[in-house]
């Protein structure tokens, strides 16, 4: 099987993909947003060094790079980057996106090598937008999602996160929208981690997934289990397909976590919700220290890798 051949931490987790966060900055103010666990930071990587850091982490045997952030498409060296890291022979290059600018960068970022977009987008109603994320720019997160597809990405992703009272009756709007669109509607629950802002709006908006699970389970006409992504259920409905992501607090979703993080500046991140074990990669990359010392800075921070909730 080809997961035999991965690189694997002390827990026998093999490590498939990166998330490189490549910038804090972004256009948008979502009130729950956990940053990828990543306290937020003014200092950025060139796309030179994000192209060695990619570099290294193929010749470590990881197939799959995301790019993240703050907002991916407000750095104006996107697509410069995305062809970089597309010259190498990842199985796929990926971004997540709030979609605001993809309208302006789809078919560019496509031509340069991107296979799949995430495209975050909680609601289509005008005024929850304004309120979720402190902006007007649901038109253009809209656009962005229909462009994103016409471009030829595939899958194109619409990451909702639910919340209680706020959009959990617009699920099956969402889909719709979705399935209009050529695009899968993931669902996640919402989560508090130490990098979020504002800790009592996700306690009063949680919303629990379990009924939903149900009623999506009486929806499908069949249901999935991925593999090595957390478990995650998908199910098939009317010709559609709708993702649940389970929270990440849990040990589940430490035995299936097959990801490392990069900072944006610059350093190797082992545990989403951890800050403490940070790695500096950046600093060698820019001393100009070789390939086999860069990989063993990688190596060494992934035999250090623990899981957070144990259960491995
Ligand atoms: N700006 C990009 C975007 O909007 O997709 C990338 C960064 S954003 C942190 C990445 C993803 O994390 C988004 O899909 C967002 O919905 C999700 N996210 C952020 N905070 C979250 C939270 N507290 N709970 C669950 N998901 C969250």
């Amino acid at each position: 099987m080809e997961l035999e051949n991965k690189i694997k931490d002390p827990y026998k987790r093999p490590v498939i993909s990166l998330r490189i966060s490549i910038t804090s900055r972004c256009n948008v103010n979502c009130l729950y947003c956990h940053h990828d666990g990543i306290m937020p930071q003014t200092e950025e990587m060139t796309a030179d060094e994000i192209f060695r850091i990619a570099q290294v982490a193929r010749e470590i045997g990881i197939r799959k790079i995301r790019l993240s952030g703050g907002e991916p498409l407000i750095r104006p060296d996107i697509v410069e980057i995305v062809e970089k890291i597309s010259t190498m022979d990842f199985k796929d290059v990926s971004i997540t996106t709030n979609g605001t600018l993809m309208e302006r960068y789809a078919e560019k970022l496509v031509n340069a090598g991107l296979n799949r977009v995430n495209v975050s987008l909680d609601t289509l109603n005008p005024e929850t937008y304004k309120f979720i994320t402190t902006k007007n720019y649901l038109e253009s997160a809209k656009n962005g999602i229909r462009a994103a597809a016409q471009a030829g990405m595939d899958p194109v992703k619409v990451n909702m996160v639910v919340m209680k009272d706020l959009n959990h009756e617009e699920i099956w709007d969402m889909f719709n929208f979705c399935k209009e669109n050529n695009a899968v509607l993931q669902l996640i629950e919402l989560l508090k981690t130490e990098s979020c802002p504002d800790t009592e709006f996700i306690d009063q908006y949680h919303y629990e997934m379990e009924d939903l699970e149900e009623e999506l389970a009486q929806a499908a006409d069949k249901v999935k289990t991925r593999d090595f992504m957390q478990d995650r259920k998908k199910y098939y409905v009317d010709d559609g397909e709708i993702e649940i992501v389970k929270p990440m607090d849990n040990t589940e979703f430490c035995k299936n976590c097959t990801r490392l993080r990069i900072t944006p500046d610059g350093k190797i991140k082992p545990c989403l919700l951890r800050n403490d074990n940070l790695v500096d990669i950046i600093g060698a990359i820019r001393r100009g220290e070789d390939m086999d010392e860069l990989k063993k800075i990688f190596i060494d921070a992934i035999d250090n890798r623990e899981p957070y909730y144990g259960g491995c």
